[in-house]
């Protein structure tokens, strides 16, 4: 048998490798404390449930969806941007479902991308970020977030001749892995960097609601320059803990909408009726209940606190549900996180899973209970 030359050119899905290391451990009696994956372990809204069994009723749930989605879903998610981020929506043109942000960023670069061009992407970064582009047989070139920039792009930094081979941009805030929020000027300064280099901008929104003070993250439409230049890929999954519902938007530039849709059209058929019916049904609630922040900032504020105890200092991170902890010992992060895990039967994510600019970390995910972190951290201490 002979397969594509291009599924050579991707890594196993980070995720993927670490279920699989996990299931064979747990299989040999191991005790493996799972710090690794950001999947939302408390249960969604019981309503949600509720109202997604009564829609699978429906006699047309079970009928074909289409691509571009149900009109009174459209105008559901306009009304939420419109409420949530003061930003108004087309939801004939500047809206459109998505299996999930994961489906719809790698389709993204598979509609905007040519072997030859370039994707400039956030190093650290969601990994289909970097995997979409390969599926699409071309290439990425890192924009490093760095802790001495507050995690932000340097824009400044970008070679003119790298600038002028990239056709899309993505970030995403509040950022996945380092829990970094956007300073107030990025997005203009995202909006002017398109606007000179020809660039499409895509922002990766699936922590809008995951913010430890204040307000929801801003939605990078609010500026009109971004906005003229991009999409937003907002997710319900980590907002709502519905990761396995597959719930996902592109919203923003109507160009970029409907290529994103008429790639679609060859790929998935679109969202399950039910789905779309209930996911409808939700935007327009303003007492379903969000994300457990409290319950996160309590562990974020607990494992901050024991890992500074044991010798591993970290910064409370302002949004997302992660610690990007820096590694105490000059080990590397992938040979850091293996000995963990042989060691301490405790798996944490290594850094450069998410690029280069991720060495030198490991991230923890805080989708696990107060007792379980606390002894996850207890036994990385008794290795260090
Ligand atoms: C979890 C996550 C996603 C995936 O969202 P889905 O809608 O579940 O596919 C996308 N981007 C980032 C940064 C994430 O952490």
């Amino acid at each position: 048998m002979r397969f594509s030359d291009r599924m050579g050119t991707i890594p196993e899905y980070v995720v993927a490798r670490l279920n699989r290391a996990i299931a064979e451990a747990r299989a040999g009696g191991i005790d493996v404390i799972s710090l690794g994956i950001g999947d939302p372990d408390l249960p969604p809204d019981p309503r949600l449930r509720e109202r997604l069994a009564l829609e699978v009723q429906r006699d047309d749930a079970a009928r074909y969806p289409t691509n571009h989605g149900q009109p009174a879903l459209r105008e559901a998610v306009a009304d939420y941007y419109r409420r949530r981020f003061g930003v108004s929506l087309d939801p004939a043109t500047e809206v459109l479902p998505l299996l999930g942000a994961k489906e719809g960023l790698a389709h993204l670069a598979a509609a905007i991308l040519d072997p030859g061009s370039l994707s400039l992407i956030a190093d650290p970064g969601y990994p289909v970020y970097a995997g979409g582009p390969l599926l699409a047989g071309a290439a990425s070139m890192p924009l490093p977030l760095l802790p001495k920039n507050g995690f932000q792009p340097d824009l400044a930094a970008v070679p003119p001749e790298v600038a002028a081979q990239a056709r899309l941009l993505i970030v995403g805030y509040p950022n996945n892995p380092t829990g970094a929020i956007a300073t107030p000027g990025l997005f203009a300064e995202l909006g002017a960097f398109a606007d000179k280099h020809d660039l499409v901008l895509c922002h990766d929104h699936a922590y809008a609601e995951i913010v430890y003070e204040g307000d929801p993250a801003p939605s990078a439409l609010a500026d009109p320059t971004f906005r003229s230049h991009g999409i937003e890929i907002l997710s319900l999954s980590k907002t709502y803990s519905i990761p396995g519902w597959r719930i996902a938007f592109a919203v923003g530039n109507p160009s970029v909408i409907a290529i994103l849709q008429r790639l679609k059209t060859q790929i998935d058929s679109g969202m399950f009726p039910a789905l779309q019916r209930t996911a409808a049904w939700l935007l327009g609630q303003t007492d379903v209940a969000g994300p457990p922040l409290a319950t996160y900032r309590s562990r974020r504020d607990l494992a901050c606190q024991q890992l500074q105890a044991i010798g591993m200092p970290v910064a409370p991170p302002a949004g997302g549900m992660y610690l990007w902890v820096p590694i105490p010992t000059n080990e590397s992060s992938l040979v850091f996180a293996e000995r963990l895990f042989a060691e301490a039967a405790v798996v944490v994510t290594p850094g450069n899973a998410y690029g280069a600019a991720g060495e030198g970390f490991v991230r923890i995910a805080l989708t696990v209970p107060e007792d379980r972190l606390g002894e996850a951290i207890a036994r990385i201490g008794a290795i260090l």
